[in-house]
């Protein structure tokens, strides 16, 4: 029987609705065998979620969703398998999640400024974690009635060229990946399919990547493509990356993706978890 994976999800640490036991035991519910929890630019739910995987008799990989900038987009690495303890990971994010704060106060003062009123304060109390994203001022924005849902609140206020949208640079592609390595970890582009760059581009990060020792890509996601999978598959065997698969589940008001719910990978797929094996 092959096991069931599922290497991408958030929790509360981060910008995602459950607590990390909730997760674990959410994912053993749908038939998950190995969990990667990969909170944004945070590890610190992995020791509650390797407890509660424990309990629930499943494998827990330790993981983080590390936001870095190339070529002036946002780019998402998932580092798989990594020491959270690791000192050099550590104050790497630790880097990150002060940018986020500084950047949330900034989003603040432009929401304010569009006539939203006490964004700041608002949406901090929606991070019950370290971290201050951009989902918890979408979710600020649902609650008081500026947006219908997240997704229109991220279109009306958040998104590049709207009232709340502050440019960030973080820090190098190659940076992000030399922290991942640091702690003995797997680093993996994140939803290749998300990000709005040309094929010539796609290419360039995806070398770039593997330069700066970059291991895998997210060849199969939540939000299932197969025209998708098929093409990041080609890419991952023309750039010699391993292959990833992870649902990024966020929650259950996520109703169009569920932990573990994940297609197969296309032929000549080599999994990530192969390294692991090795
Ligand atoms: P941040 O890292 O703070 O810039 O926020 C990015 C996060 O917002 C992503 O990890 C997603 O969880 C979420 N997100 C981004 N775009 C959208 C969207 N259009 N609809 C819903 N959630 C989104
Ligand atoms: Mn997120
Ligand atoms: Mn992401
Ligand atoms: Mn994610």
């Amino acid at each position: 029987m092959s096991k069931t994976f599922d290497l991408h999800s958030h929790t509360l640490r981060s910008d995602g609705v459950l607590t990390p036991t909730e997760l674990v035991q959410r994912a053993a519910d749908k038939g998950v065998d190995v969990l990667a929890l990969t909170d944004h630019d945070v590890t610190d739910g992995i020791a509650e979620a390797t407890a509660a995987a424990g309990q629930a008799g499943i494998e827990l990989i330790p993981g983080v969703e590390v936001s870095v900038s190339w070529e002036g987009r946002t780019i998402h690495v998932v580092g798989l398998a990594i020491d959270p303890a690791n000192p050099e990971l550590d104050r790497g994010l630790a880097q990150l999640r002060a940018m986020r704060n500084e950047r949330g106060r900034e989003i603040g003062k432009r929401l304010e400024r569009a006539g939203v009123e006490n964004a700041h304060a608002g949406a901090s109390e929606y991070a019950h974690g370290e971290i201050l994203s951009r989902t918890h001022f979408a979710r600020f924005l649902v609650d008081r009635g500026y947006a219908a849902d997240v997704g229109k609140a991220f279109r009306d206020y958040l998104r590049k060229g709207k009232a709340g949208y502050v440019r960030n640079d973080w820090v190098s592609l190659e940076t992000g990946v030399r922290w991942i390595r640091a702690a003995g970890g797997t680093a993996v582009i994140a939803h290749p399919g998300r990000y709005k760059m040309s094929a010539g581009a796609m290419r360039r990060m995806l070398g770039e990547f593997r330069e700066s020792g970059g291991h895998g890509v997210e060849v199969v996601c939540g939000n299932y493509n197969a025209a998708e999978a098929e093409r990041f598959a080609r890419l991952a065997r023309e750039f010699d990356l391993l292959s990833s698969c992870g649902s990024d589940f966020h929650g259950p008001e996520q109703h169009w993706l569920e932990l573990g719910k994940l297609a197969p990978f296309p032929a000549g797929c080599i999994p990530v978890w192969e390294r692991w094996a090795a």
